[in-house]
């Protein structure tokens, strides 16, 4: 083998959210001599360049869509709805990821990171922790390490039976896309499925969303679940409910898939535009030759690892996307932060851990689904019907009021899941307009212990929807 390029303290595979948080603390707060190693040639990972950020501004571009065709309620004529840009649009969004990118590499060079430019994996002998690395710019390079953290995040998944499924992309294809689809399926019924079909539906393309079940985002409370897929519906997403797998995807001369399905009004075909797969994701695993040191991966390839993020080879730590725990970049960001004080903090923080369980987190849907804690199915099994009492709320809210459109009036919808005597708050499900900003400061609350007292006690910021929240009876 060539003799080793650098020895550093700190070894990160992957610059994404984990990985760019874990080394950039180590460096800047430690003076740990540190490096990132990111293969695409861009940092920020998926959070950045294909998932969060580009979502998020696509999701703002579909509520103010929706905004404009409410504004006839407010007296505003705003004539015939503006026609979206999409193009356009895309390129200013993709210029200010590309400032984003730019961002990072700043301040991986402020805070003293090495930033290695190169797709890496394991090499060397067993049991041996080199990490080899074809660099972007030609050739290769050996590093070792004291610690090593493989934070390589996750792709997405495509069904690799159906004839034809090739033809679709993934929500990396969604962002790739230059022009506004006049029609698309969405194959899928989880955050992403249900995020790209908001957006689509709300600037205007036709959108079909094929789900195996009769309800979408089955793993939230039924108050999202049931709700957002009856709101999809009337907003006219066009459900394909216990849609079974395509037979066939086939590509016409004109460049429209034709896709050939069964869902709960039997079998069918569709021309579309655009066939996106929203089904899960997997672990970016296969490449780096985790058989070297022995990694112990998961059957689904998920790299094994303890509460302290410590996987089976001393000194090799894993987590983000890679592990499969809760795929969400702040949690990515805050377990990197917490074993870089572990790992480098001095005794103080020898213990530190992330706490996994409490963590919130909203769907970007159209209205916005937010949770915290566990669903009332999930709670009633924990602690038993007797001890679980659950508060709800159902009202329109008073953006609506002066709606003359009575069919556009939206509910919102609020539950509160407390157990026990004192009636700790165990679950807290919202949907309604910005649900996202609301969940925040009560997912401190339900951090630190809360019960339905202390919610109580917090005066009511009126006139609001959250503060249903306070004064749930
Ligand atoms: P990543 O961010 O994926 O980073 C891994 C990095 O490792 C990548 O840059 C990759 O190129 C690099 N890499 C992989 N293999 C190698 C190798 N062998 N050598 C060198 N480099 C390598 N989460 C939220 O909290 N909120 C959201 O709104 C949200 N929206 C999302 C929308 C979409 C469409 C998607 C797909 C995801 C979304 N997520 C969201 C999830 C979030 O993006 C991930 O949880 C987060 O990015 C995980 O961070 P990570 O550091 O584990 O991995
Ligand atoms: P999810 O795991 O959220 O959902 C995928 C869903 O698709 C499954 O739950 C399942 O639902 C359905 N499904 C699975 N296999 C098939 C199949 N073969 N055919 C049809 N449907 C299938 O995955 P996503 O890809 O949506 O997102 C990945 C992760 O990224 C999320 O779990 C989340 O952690 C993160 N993310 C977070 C966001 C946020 O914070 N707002 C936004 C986007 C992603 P069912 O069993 O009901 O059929």
């Amino acid at each position: 083998m060539a003799p080793i390029t650098k020895h550093y303290d700190y070894l990160v595979i992957g610059g994404g959210s984990g990985g760019l948080a874990s080394a950039r603390r180590a460096a800047s707060r430690f003076g740990v001599k540190a490096a990132i190693i990111e293969g695409s040639g861009r940092l920020g990972g998926t959070c950045v360049n294909v998932g969060c950020v580009p979502k998020k501004v696509m999701w703002a571009a579909s509520d103010i869509r929706k905004k404009l065709e409410d504004a006839s309620n407010y007296g505003m004529d705003v004539g015939e709805l503006p026609k979206f840009d999409w193009t356009n649009f895309v390129a200013k969004r993709e210029a200010y990821i590309h400032r984003l990118n730019g961002i990072y590499e700043r301040n991986l060079v402020k805070d003293g990171v090495d930033y290695i430019s190169g797709w890496a994996r394991f090499s060397g002998e067993p049991g041996e922790k080199v990490v080899e690395v074809s660099l972007l710019d030609g050739g290769t390079a050996y590093y070792t390490a004291d610690h090593i953290l493989v934070a390589v995040g996750g792709y997405a998944s495509v069904p690799d039976t159906i004839p034809g499924a090739q033809y679709g992309v993934t929500s990396d294809g969604f962002f790739a896309l230059t022009e506004q689809p006049k029609s698309v399926a969405i194959v899928g019924a989880g955050y992403i499925a249900v995020e790209l079909a908001g957006v689509f539906n709300g600037l205007g393309t036709e959108t079909h969303l094929f789900i195996r079940y009769e309800k979408f985002l089955r793993q939230f409370d039924p108050i999202i679940s049931d709700n957002i897929t009856a709101t999809y519906e009337k907003h006219g997403v066009h459900l394909h409910k216990k849609s079974k797998s395509f037979e066939k995807v086939t590509k016409l001369p004109s460049g429209k898939l034709l896709i050939t399905y069964e869902d709960a009004n039997g079998k069918s075909e569709i021309e579309v535009d655009t066939l996106i797969w929203a089904i899960g994701r997997g672990p970016n695993t296969a490449g780096l030759k985790v058989d070297i040191p022995g990694l112990k991966l998961d059957k689904k390839g998920y790299i094994e690892v303890d509460e302290f993020q410590n996987t089976n080879i001393p000194g090799v730590y894993s987590l983000g996307d890679v592990i499969g725990w809760a795929e969400l970049t702040p949690v990515a960001i805050a377990a990197g932060r917490k074993l870089a004080h572990r790992l480098f903090g001095g005794p103080e923080f020898k213990d530190l851990k992330l706490d996994y369980t409490n963590i919130p987190t909203v769907v970007f849907s159209h209205p916005e689904a937010g949770t915290v804690g566990l669903t009332e199915p999930e709670a009633r099994k924990k602690y038993g019907d007797d001890e679980i009492k659950v508060y709800n709320s159902k009202f329109i809210g008073m953006y609506y009021a002066v709606f003359d459109e009575q069919d556009k009036k939206e509910y919102t919808i609020y539950k509160l899941i407390c157990a026990g005597k004192e009636e700790k708050v165990v679950g807290l499900h919202i949907v309604g307009d910005a649900s996202s900003e609301i969940l925040q400061g009560f997912g401190v609350a339900i951090k630190m212990g809360a019960t339905k007292a202390d919610f109580d006690s917090c005066v009511a910021i009126h006139p609001t929807s959250a503060e249903e929240l306070v004064t749930l009876v």
